[in-house]
């Protein structure tokens, strides 16, 4: 992915217990996913307390999930993403294996 390119927007998120999240948008400015099976997102913390940014156009700032189609370079190069509730934490809903 070129430097200055446009990162993926999380389009919807269902983990509303997360602190970033408000009306089931993600309000970080943007999001680590991680490296294990499930491909979670490490920016997942669940707290009473909210934060993050008004917009609730969050992007993908990485991802470690060399295993999925869209990854390239540890990179997501999908246009956009969902993240959804697994368990007590958040995964990746477009992850998809090679
Ligand atoms: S779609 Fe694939 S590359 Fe993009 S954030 Fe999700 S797991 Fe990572």
């Amino acid at each position: 992915m070129p430097v200055g390119a446009a990162l993926p927007i999380v389009q919807s998120c269902e983990a509303t217990a997360c602190a970033y999240n408000g009306e089931h948008h993600c309000h970080a400015a943007a999001i680590t996913i991680g490296d294990s099976g499930t491909a979670p997102c490490e920016t997942f913390m669940s707290a009473d307390l909210r934060g993050g940014v008004d917009s609730g156009d969050a992007q993908v700032g990485a991802c470690k999930q060399a295993a999925c189609v869209h990854n390239e370079n540890l990179e997501c190069t999908a246009e956009e993403i969902s993240v959804d509730t697994s368990g007590a934490s958040a995964v990746c809903l477009t992850y998809a294996p090679r």
